[in-house]
């Protein structure tokens, strides 16, 4: 079970700043209190002045060093009182702790949580990986001013890369703020609609929210479908997979069965974009892949197909590998006088 933190996001947009006194954080926090606490850190400042907690008033306290001790002066007749350090002590929003939370909540790659340079309030907490060689970063804006939110979404798009914009609630969020959004492709997630506090402490996503279908529009616009036809098809790796994951067999002289981790697919070779412009026909990288499945992964100089030309095919090969799944490093490494793959390949 999940239960929502409508009083934490809310907060969130109402601490000036996200730092204030333990009084100030536990009046905004409500029913939340206990469960956020872990986000909410004592910092080595003194207050200068606090806002008053009695009922219906909405004056500001000066605190002044008193007896080693501190006073919380008002403008407006309250009576003084005496207060502790620990009371006075400004306690400010552990900004990385809570991004860490979210993005692990939301199934992002996390990050070192960063401020972005030159948008202000805005930080990168982790990034959407969907498939491998898909990479969108995910911000989080804390700031509760429509304005700034909107300027925040316009920095972010003049970024010129896709991404997704996480905030607290969408109290700020504006009609400006979201036609930024839809025109720079990108995607606007309210906090306080999908993560909650799960019954052991830690963020948990609300009951019926799931990570994937969160962003699934998102990245339904983003990420080409994994699905079969004419043309060159885009196979679905999952992140993180390097060549030693990938396994390609030979069904027949035109198709393969490629396995990478837990995805896998049959697929001919117009699909992984080695058929040739002019005539439909396997291109010479194909059949170099094919060398390579016939010498279990190795291509050297005694092979049948040895070639002076290799070179340059090897490298158009690699290419066309790491388009089709796509993972960037090299395919292949120089063995003795020929190259070995990375991956295995093999004929039927
Ligand atoms: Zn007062």
């Amino acid at each position: 079970m999940s239960r929502r933190l409508q009083w934490f996001w809310q907060a969130l947009e109402r601490v000036p700043d996200l730092a204030g006194v333990a009084s100030e954080w536990r009046a905004l926090l409500g029913d939340d209190d206990k469960a956020v606490a872990r986000f909410i850190l004592p910092t080595r400042r003194i207050a200068g002045s606090i806002r008053c907690t009695a009922p219906k008033r909405t004056c500001v306290h000066e605190i002044r060093p008193w007896k080693r001790r501190f006073l919380s002066v008002c403008p407006d007749g309250c009576e003084p009182a005496e207060l502790t350090r620990d009371e006075v002590t400004v306690h400010r929003l552990d900004v990385a702790t809570l991004a860490r939370e979210v993005a692990e909540t939301l199934g992002l790659e996390p990050v070192r949580a960063e401020l972005v340079p030159g948008v202000a309030g805005v930080w990168h907490v982790g990034d959407y990986v969907p498939y491998s060689g898909f990479r969108f970063p995910v911000y989080l804006a804390l700031t509760g001013e429509p304005e700034a939110l909107s300027w925040a979404a316009d920095g972010l798009a003049a970024r010129g890369q896709w991404f997704v914009l996480l905030a607290p609630t969408r109290s700020a969020f504006t009609q400006a703020a979201a036609d930024v959004i839809r025109q720079a492709k990108a995607c606007f997630l309210p906090l306080d609609e999908l993560v909650g506090h799960g019954d052991d402490d830690g963020l948990v996503l609300l009951d019926g929210v799931t990570a994937e279908g969160v962003l699934a529009e998102f990245r339904a616009a983003h990420v080409p479908q994994p699905k079969a036809d004419d043309g060159m098809v885009f196979f679905p790796t999952p992140p993180g997979a390097r060549w030693s994951d990938v396994s390609i067999r030979f069904i027949d002289r035109h198709s393969v069965y490629v396995k990478v981790k837990g995805a896998s697919g049959t697929f001919h070779f117009a699909q992984m974009g080695m058929a040739s412009r002019k005539n439909a026909k396997p291109t010479v990288q194909w059949l170099l892949l094919e060398a390579f499945a016939e010498g279990h992964g190795r291509l050297d100089w005694r092979s049948r197909k040895a070639s002076r030309k290799n070179q340059k095919r090897k490298e158009n090969l690699a290419a066309d590998l790491q388009r089709f799944f796509p993972i960037e490093d090299d395919p292949f490494v120089i063995e003795g006088d020929g190259w070995r793959a990375r991956f295995a390949v093999e004929v039927a």
